[in-house]
């Protein structure tokens, strides 16, 4: 029967695709018991759910390829090896048939008493290995509540539908041909939702409702910019969907046409549009659709996809291979921005902080861990030879940090010129501005920089003390906040007054909603994702440079928020 669900869109496309559910609340299961009558066919029950967990894991180590599969193929073995140690499976078995307790419970208690063995050992590599034993108990617990009979191997043309999604999951899932993904927590700002757009996988979050109301094998309508979803669509429903397809084509080709055209205002302002990237493939789009470079590449999406961080040479190569595609135009690599949300599997962030979000994160923990920073410092610095490229430091709250970067950029060099490796002449170094404290004090900060970048997915987290990945908090969290204004003014301002270029990469800058606004603030330089360049294009060329200004100034004459709503959207259809 058709049903409706209304969640936040993350990362638009339209899909239409069978549920997979996924159902990580094992970790939950209350206590169960069975009828001793039972105990034989539960155990057959739970040996068959391991043995489909088993051939899922073969199937897709056969389907992968490309430049993940090395990576992708040892965390399949690995898994393999946990399904196959006999005594997770006698464990198990004894639960069920000495406790009488269900298949569920059995693994929720073995996965708890495993767990806390990984919790305990002291190297944060091995513990960090935890994450595996979840997986692999999750993809058992998932196949236990499969219908029989159902096309339980292949993934392609499916629509996940989990509790989260973690940034290292969305690489293996595109690769594996999900046509969505449908998370019932989660935010629009977090980086899962970042990744995602850049993979150009649909993403509705925060639906609550998912797992009561989609079972596995639904039929589903997902729509990614809306956050629609419906559940077994009817006709009516599929030509709908037909015919929003054939309008989102005919958009993408008038949007082409500008593929050529300047980004210039009405009366004649050039707007410069970076593009943001994670992949090769964002920057082969950026140069295409004419970006005038690549404004903020975040190098750790290359850190969660391994087991072992990649060393000076892999980062070298990429770096390398990402600079040479821009063909001259400016890239600028972010140092690793790990932590927080983006936890890696190779066991470098600190496990177990108490606030990640205000922890060891970003520039932080890269100056934690001089081994690993020096390795991507020559890394950068040796891919610089290859065209223009600049370094962007993440989560820069103090002027020491900047300072400790220009010594290890000056100590590489000299070292990297020892050993005869070609590097530019300059490599300009820039700050995100994304803490408070940061934009508060930018003439002792920007004083050691060569260009500052706001991102303002963190500064408006952290000016407002919202986590940008609380979906509680999606609606409050927006950059639509008089202190938020205010802050962007007076960073644009210090930067037109001390000759500081000045880019804003932060999701805001992507979003046509925000362009007179910011515009109007003084903005010149944008970052943004590619799939979004073509649109904002399209917008600048239709706007004049004064009117922003006036709507503008409205804006930061507004008291409230529900003020400034009303008065943006005023601003975009007046
Ligand atoms: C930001 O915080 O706005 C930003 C661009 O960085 P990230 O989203 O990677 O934290
Ligand atoms: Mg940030």
């Amino acid at each position: 029967m058709r049903r409706f669900l209304h969640a936040q869109g993350a990362s638009r496309g339209l899909a239409l695709g069978r549920a997979r559910v996924r159902h990580s609340q094992v970790f939950d299961v209350a206590i169960e018991s069975i009828s001793a009558s039972a105990i034989e066919g539960e155990i057959e029950r739970l040996h068959l759910a391991f043995d489909v967990a088993r051939s899922e894991l073969m199937d897709m180590r056969q389907k992968l390829q490309g430049v993940l599969a090395h990576e992708l193929g040892e965390f399949l073995d690995l898994h393999n090896l946990i399904l196959d140690d006999p005594e997770l499976l006698h464990g198990l078995d004894d639960l069920i048939r000495k406790a009488n307790y269900s298949a569920d419970y059995a693994l929720r208690l073995q996965r708890d008493r495993l767990a806390s063995i990984f919790d305990g050992i002291d190297d944060p590599y091995m513990r960090s290995r935890r994450e595996d034993l979840d997986h692999v108990i999750g993809r058992v617990h998932a196949a236990l509540h499969r219908n029989p009979g159902s096309d339980v191997i292949g993934l392609a043309g499916d629509v996940l539908v989990a509790d989260a999604i973690a940034p290292s999951e969305l690489a293996q899932l595109t690769e594996r041909g999900v046509v969505a993904v449908i998370t019932s927590q989660g935010s629009a700002l977090s980086h899962s939702a970042i990744l995602a757009r850049s993979l150009h996988l649909p993403l509705v979050v925060g639906a609550h409702e998912a797992h009561m109301k989609i079972a596995d094998g639904d039929a589903l309508l997902v729509d990614g910019a809306s956050g629609e979803i419906i559940i077994e669509p009817d006709a009516e429903d599929l030509r709908q969907f037909k015919r929003m397809q054939r309008e989102t084509a005919r958009e993408r080709k008038a949007l082409q046409r500008l593929r050529d055209a300047e980004t210039i205002t009405l009366d004649g302002t050039t707007i410069r549009l970076f593009a943001n990237a994670e992949s090769r493939e964002d920057v082969a789009q950026a140069y295409e659709l004419g970006a005038s470079g690549v404004g903020l590449y975040r190098t750790e999406f290359l850190f969660l996809q391994g087991r072992e961080p990649p060393d000076e040479e892999q980062q070298f190569l990429a770096y390398r291979d990402l600079v040479m595609g821009m063909r001259g135009r400016p890239v600028t690599l972010r140092t690793l921005d790990l932590g927080a949300d983006k936890a890696d599997s190779a066991g470098i962030c600190v496990q177990g902080e108490p606030n990640p979000a205000l922890g060891v994160r970003g520039i932080r923990l890269s100056l934690a861990q001089p081994g690993l920073f020096r390795a991507q410092m020559r890394a950068l610095l040796r891919a610089s030879a290859y065209g223009k490229m600049n370094i962007l430091v993440p989560m820069v709250s103090c002027r020491e940090e900047v300072l400790a970067v220009r010594q290890l950029m000056s100590h590489c060099r000299d070292e990297l010129h020892a050993e005869n490796h070609a590097i530019a002449k300059q490599v300009n170094l820039g700050i995100m501005i994304e803490v408070p404290a940061a934009a508060l004090a930018l003439p002792q900060l920007a004083y050691d920089s060569d260009f500052l970048s706001v991102g303002t997915n963190d500064l408006v987290q952290y000016l407002l003390a919202m986590d940008r990945g609380n979906e509680a908090l999606a609606s409050a969290n927006s950059p639509l906040h008089p202190a938020v204004l205010r802050v962007l003014l007076d960073i644009l301002k210090f930067g037109r007054k001390r000759g500081i270029p000045v880019a804003i990469c932060g999701e805001m800058a992507g979003d046509p909603l925000f362009t007179r606004l910011l515009l109007g603030l003084g903005l010149r330089e944008f970052s943004l994702h590619p799939s979004n360049l073509l649109e904002l294009r399209r917008r600048i060329r239709e706007v004049n440079l004064v009117d922003c200004q006036r709507l503008c100034r409205r804006l930061l004459r507004a008291r409230d928020r529900s003020q400034l709503e009303a008065l943006i959207h005023q601003g975009n259809h007046g």
